[in-house]
C-alpha cells in the first residue's frame, strides 16, 4: 500500500492530464496511472526517415475549437495551416472530378441532393441538446433508427447516399449503419455542423501542431512531472461512497477521487467491486469503438503540387477513401515556397469498413493497394514512396479503435445520463463524454476540466 493521493487519474491521454493539471492547480496530490510506456494515448507522434515526427493519431485543429486552441498556446506550442492549394480530388460513384474550392463538380441532381440532405442533417442536428441529447424534442424517434436508416429515407439519388457514406465513414470511422441517428445528429451538432466537421479551411482539418499533436500530451506530462506513472495498467478499483483502492500492475493506491479517463469500451476492462451500477455497466456496452488504419506515404518531394493537385482527394469506391498532404511544417526542402522539393508526405484513411479488410491482409498486399490507390489519385509517381507509415489504431490493446466511441441505437435515451454521472468517487472523463467537439481533442479537453471541477465542487 503506497501513500494515499487526494485523486489517481486513470489514462494518460488528453482527458487524464488536462483533469490532472486542473486538480493540481487547485492544490491537490494527484497521481496519473497510464499503461503504456508513454503519454498521448490517440495522439502519437512517430519518426520520419530523417528522425523528425509525423502524426500516426489525431492531428488536426480548428476554428470553435476553443479548448484545443487555447491550450497550444499555453503550452508554447504553434500551428499551421494544413496545405490545400491546387485542385482536390473527388470520386462518387466511380465518378473523378477536380475541383477547387469546396464543393466538387457533380451532376446538378447529386448536387441538390446532397445540399437538401445537409440541410436538414444539420437542422436535425441543431435541434439536439448537446448536454442531454436523451432530451430533444425527437430523441426517441431518431435513437430507435440507425443514422443509415435516417439517410435512406432523407437522401434520394444512388451518389447523394454514397456521398454521405463516405462522409460518415471520413467523420466517424464507422458506417452509417453501426450508429444510431440521434448519436450522429448530436455529435454533428457538438461540433456546430457537418461543415465544420468536413471542412479544411474554417473546418476541422485546418490547421496542424508544429511538431505534432502528441507535443500537447508531453508539454502537459512534464509539467507534471513524476506524478505522471507510466506501464501502469490500472485493472481494479475497489471503492465505497467516498474512497477508492487501486490496483495498478503491483501497485495499490488510496483515492478520495478517481477520474477514470478512458474511451468507454476500455473503461469497461477494469474490474471495479462492488461492480458499477447496472445502467452504467449497460451504457458502455453499447459504445463501440471505430476502425482506422492511418497510413502516412513519405516520399521525396510532394509531386502532387507540381503536378497541381493540393493532395486531397476522397473516394466511395477505393478503401483509400481520404488523403491529405501531410507534409511537415517546413519539410518540403529549398522548393518549398513553390510547392516542389523533398520530402512530401501523403496521409490517407482506411476506415470502417475498408480496415476490417486491409487489417487481415498481408502487410505486403496491405501497402500495394494503398499505393494503387494513390496511384489512381495521382499518378504513377505514388507508386515509389521511400516509406510507409502506418497506424492500425484497433490493434492497439490501450485504444482498440478510434477516432472515438459511437452510440448504438436506443443507447442514449435508455442510458445517455449516465455517460457522465460519477458512480460515488468515480468520475468518468475521456473524449466521448464531451458536450462540444467530442470525439475530438478539443472534447477530452472539456471533459478533463469538467471532472477537475466536479471534484473541486464535492470536496
Ligand atoms: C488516427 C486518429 C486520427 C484522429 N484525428 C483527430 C484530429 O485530427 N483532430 C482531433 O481533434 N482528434 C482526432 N482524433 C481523436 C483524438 O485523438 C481523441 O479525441 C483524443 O486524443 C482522445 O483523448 P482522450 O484522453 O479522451 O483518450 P485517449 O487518448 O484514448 O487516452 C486514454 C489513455 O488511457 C490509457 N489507458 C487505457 N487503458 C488504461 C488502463 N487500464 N490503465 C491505465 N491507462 C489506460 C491509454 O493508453 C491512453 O493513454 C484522432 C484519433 C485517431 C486515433
Amino acid at each position: 500500500m503506497e501513500q494515499p493521493v487526494d485523486v489517481v487519474v486513470v489514462g494518460a491521454g488528453v482527458a487524464g492530464l488536462v483533469a490532472a493539471s486542473e486538480v493540481a492547480r487547485a492544490g491537490q496530490d494527484v497521481l496519473v496511472l497510464e499503461a503504456r510506456d508513454r503519454v498521448g494515448g490517440r495522439l502519437l507522434n512517430a519518426p520520419l526517415p530523417d528522425g523528425s515526427p509525423i502524426d500516426v493519431g489525431g492531428q488536426w485543429v480548428g476554428p470553435t475549437q476553443d479548448r484545443a486552441l487555447a491550450l497550444i498556446d499555453e503550452l508554447g506550442l504553434e500551428t499551421f495551416p494544413t496545405h490545400m492549394a491546387g485542385r482536390h480530388i473527388s470520386e462518387v460513384s466511380g465518378n473523378r472530378s477536380e475541383y477547387t474550392g469546396r464543393i466538387p463538380r457533380l451532376d446538378p441532381v447529386t448536387l441538390a441532393d446532397i445540399g437538401q440532405t445537409q440541410w436538414r442533417l444539420d437542422r436535425m442536428a441543431a435541434s439536439i441538446p448537446t448536454v442531454e441529447p436523451w432530451r430533444a424534442t425527437r430523441a426517441e424517434r431518431l435513437d430507435a433508427q440507425t443514422f443509415d436508416s435516417w439517410l435512406r429515407r432523407t437522401a434520394r439519388t444512388p451518389r447523394g447516399r454514397s456521398f454521405f457514406r463516405l462522409i460518415t465513414e471520413a467523420v466517424f470511422s464507422s458506417g452509417p449503419e453501426d450508429m444510431s441517428a440521434l448519436w450522429a445528429g448530436f455529435y454533428i451538432g457538438a461540433a456546430g455542423g457537418l461543415d465544420a466537421l468536413i471542412d479544411t479551411a474554417g473546418g476541422a482539418q485546418q490547421d496542424r501542431i508544429v511538431g505534432g499533436a502528441q507535443s500537447i500530451a508531453l508539454a502537459l506530462a512534464a509539467e507534471l512531472g513524476d506524478r505522471v506513472a507510466l506501464n501502469s495498467p490500472v485493472t481494479a478499483i475497489d471503492w465505497h461512497h467516498d474512497t477508492a483502492l487501486v490496483r495498478a500492475g503491483g501497485r495499490l493506491i488510496h483515492a478520495r477521487h478517481v477520474v477514470v479517463a478512458l474511451p468507454p469500451p476500455l473503461a469497461s476492462r477494469i474490474r471495479y467491486s462492488p461492480g458499477l451500477p447496472a445502467d452504467r455497466d449497460q451504457l458502455v456496452q453499447r459504445m463501440p469503438m471505430g476502425r482506422v488504419i492511418k497510413v502516412n506515404v513519405v516520399y521525396d518531394e510532394p509531386f502532387w503540387r507540381a503536378d497541381g493537385f493540393s493532395g486531397q482527394a476522397n473516394s466511395d469506391t477505393r478503401p483509400l477513401g481520404t488523403v491529405f498532404d501531410n507534409t511537415p511544417h517546413g519539410a518540403a526542402g529549398p522548393g518549398a515556397s513553390s510547392g516542389t522539393g523533398g520530402p512530401g508526405i501523403l496521409v490517407g484513411f482506411l476506415e470502417g469498413r475498408h480496415a476490417d479488410v486491409a487489417s487481415g491482409l498481408s502487410p505486403e498486399d496491405r501497402r500495394s493497394r494503398i499505393l494503387d490507390d494513390l496511384a489512381g489519385y495521382f499518378g504513377p509517381r505514388a507508386r515509389s514512396p521511400i516509406e510507409v507509415i502506418e497506424k492500425d489504431w484497433a490493434a492497439e490493446e490501450y485504444s482498440r479503435g478510434c477516432y472515438g466511441a459511437f452510440a448504438t441505437p436506443g443507447t442514449l435515451t435508455r442510458f445517455g445520463p449516465h455517460l457522465r454521472r460519477p458512480v460515488g468517487p468515480l468520475h468518468w472523463a475521456g473524449t466521448e463524454t464531451a458536450t462540444r467537439w467530442a470525439g475530438y481533442i478539443d472534447g477530452a479537453i472539456e471533459s478533463g476540466e469538467r471532472v477537475a471541477r466536479e471534484i473541486a465542487t464535492s470536496g
